[in-house]
């Protein structure tokens, strides 16, 4: 080791939905900014991000912290081979670059999912080890929705995650893994992570670290944690992802006694699928959702929560379900509602302000969940700058929806048509286009969890929606082909 080590920090990240319409491309992550060496670091200064938090921490500690690369992308679809061979030539030609390292900790979010490559972390994790001298620490970071796979736990150190949903601790889990790796060049035994898993999923909707069964699971690991055991994570993995190994997860990392972590990490996995029942959610059909709102109409904004395709996580947010039943079953409430659609887009700009526009929306980009609908409206706006996020969660960040316009069906009901999708977690989304959330009856919200802090406490009711879709909390309607079987909830009698 030298005298100062050289610690590398590399962060590859993208949440991949299977089920999702739409490839991941290399366009998903140069929109966000492709970062490589100096540059990595630069941009990701004070953000709370895992590449910031371990950089800054290496720094601290006394070590010379080497940026490798960064590379982001929102959730989406499977990512294709090009894109995934490109990124993993990144961190491998970085790495390369970055001369002799003494330890390395490689932020991944965990479910990536590439083209003939479904355990695409374990691959990355294996391009690292093609440059690093055998025996240099290696730590990994995860997203809380991340699918761990033995394969990569057989390849690190240790493996922390998020401790958060939803996630706020980006950057204290990049500094907790740093330690570990300044750990790992000290004295005394390596580090290492065992894994735990069991046949389960949760719905996204359930698996909010404040509420039970999530909290207690927390308490559990967290009372597991001092002395030889260094960190407890719990992956309660994103659900819509149908790959070999999937499973709830449970890793422990400790100093050296590999047994006492592996009876930490089975206890802890056994209370989760003890609990796999109480992660259950219930989600109301649409018609039932919308006579709610006509019978209790003037007590303030229902959301009407359709996380069957919420874009955040990957679905294309183009499904017109609710807009029909809307349609068909509002009467007289006043309702808001959006949709990506860009074919009615254009004709909302074509026909301009005032203008009536006749046109079917949605399905247009995802058509497998949901069917068009005819809607005839006068147009109110147009506009194609971004939004502002006003809510507690990515508070300040500007999010573009494209072009949109919105158009007034004189049912009662507005929609707000969009060319990307509309981030309705928070009601910023809709006040950009002239719509305020607070005066309507029903608003209708693309969002698992995220709507909680974008909203705070406004609004009266949040129904969740019974819907199909890439994103869709009723699990036993997708069609999973590669996930080990039996697995619960969706298959019966699991046990
Ligand atoms: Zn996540």
């Amino acid at each position: 080791m030298a005298a100062q080590p050289r610690v590398a920090v590399a962060s590859v990240i993208q949440e991949t939905n299977t089920f999702a319409a739409r490839p991941s491309t290399l366009d998903d992550f140069t929109a966000q900014g492709l970062w490589v060496g100096a540059e990595a670091a630069e941009r990701s200064a004070g953000t709370n991000t895992e590449i910031a938090g371990a950089l800054a921490e290496i720094a601290a500690g006394g070590a010379g912290a080497v940026p490798v690369v960064r590379a982001w992308a929102m959730s989406g679809g499977v990512l294709d081979s090009h894109a995934f061979a490109y990124l993993r030539g990144l961190l491998f030609d970085g790495l390369v670059a970055a001369g002799p390292l003494d330890a390395l900790v490689l932020c991944l979010h965990g479910a990536l999912t590439a083209e003939g490559e479904p355990a695409a972390d374990a691959a990355l994790v294996e391009a690292a080890w093609a440059v690093l001298r055998p025996g240099t620490p290696l730590v990994v970071t995860h997203d809380l929705h991340a699918n761990v796979t033995a394969r990569l736990v057989g390849q690190v150190d240790a493996l922390v995650g998020f401790r958060t949903y939803p996630h706020v601790d980006q950057g204290d889990t990049g500094r907790r893994g740093a330690r570990i790796a300044l750990r790992a060049l000290g004295e005394g035994p390596r580090p290492g992570t065992v894994l735990a898993k069991r046949p389960m999923l949760v719905p996204a909707e359930s698996q909010a670290v404040a509420d039970p069964p999530m909290a207690l699971l927390r308490r559990l690991a967290d009372d597991a944690t001092g002395g030889p055991i260094l960190d407890v994570s719990l992956f309660p993995v994103q659900p819509w992802l149908d790959v070999p190994e999937l499973g709830f997860g449970v890793t422990v990392t400790h100093s050296g006694d590999a047994s006492a972590a592996q009876a930490v990490a089975d206890a802890v996995a056994a209370a989760a699928w003890e609990r796999r029942g109480e992660f259950a959610v219930h989600p109301v059909p649409v018609p039932a959702a919308v006579a709610s709102v006509r019978a209790g109409t003037g007590r303030g904004p229902v959301l009407l929560v359709q996380s069957a395709d919420s874009p955040t996580a990957g679905a294309a947010a183009d499904s017109a379900t609710v807009i029909a039943a809307l349609l068909e079953r509002a009467g007289r409430i006043r309702s808001y509602a959006t949709v990506v659609d860009a074919p009615a887009v254009a004709a909302c700009h074509a026909a301009g302000a005032g203008g009536t526009v006749e046109t079917m929306v949605g399905a247009t980009v995802d058509p497998r969940w949901s069917a068009p609908v005819r809607v005839t409206g006068t147009v109110t706006r147009l506009g194609a700058d971004p939004v502002t996020l006003t809510g507690s969660a990515m508070t300040g960040q500007a999010v573009g929806m494209g072009r949109w316009s919105t158009l007034d069906t004189g049912t009662g009901l507005t929609v707000l048509l969009t060319e990307r999708p509309a981030p309705t977690f928070d009601p910023a989304a809709y006040r950009h286009a002239g719509l305020d959330p607070a005066g309507a009856d029903a608003v209708l919200v693309r969002s698992a969890t995220l709507y909680r802090a974008g909203y705070g406490g406004g609004y009266s009711e949040a129904i969740l929606l019974d819907l199909p879709g890439a994103s869709t909390p009723r699990l036993d309607y997708l069609d999973f082909q590669h996930a080990p079987r039996p697995l619960y909830p969706i298959d019966g009698g699991v046990s």
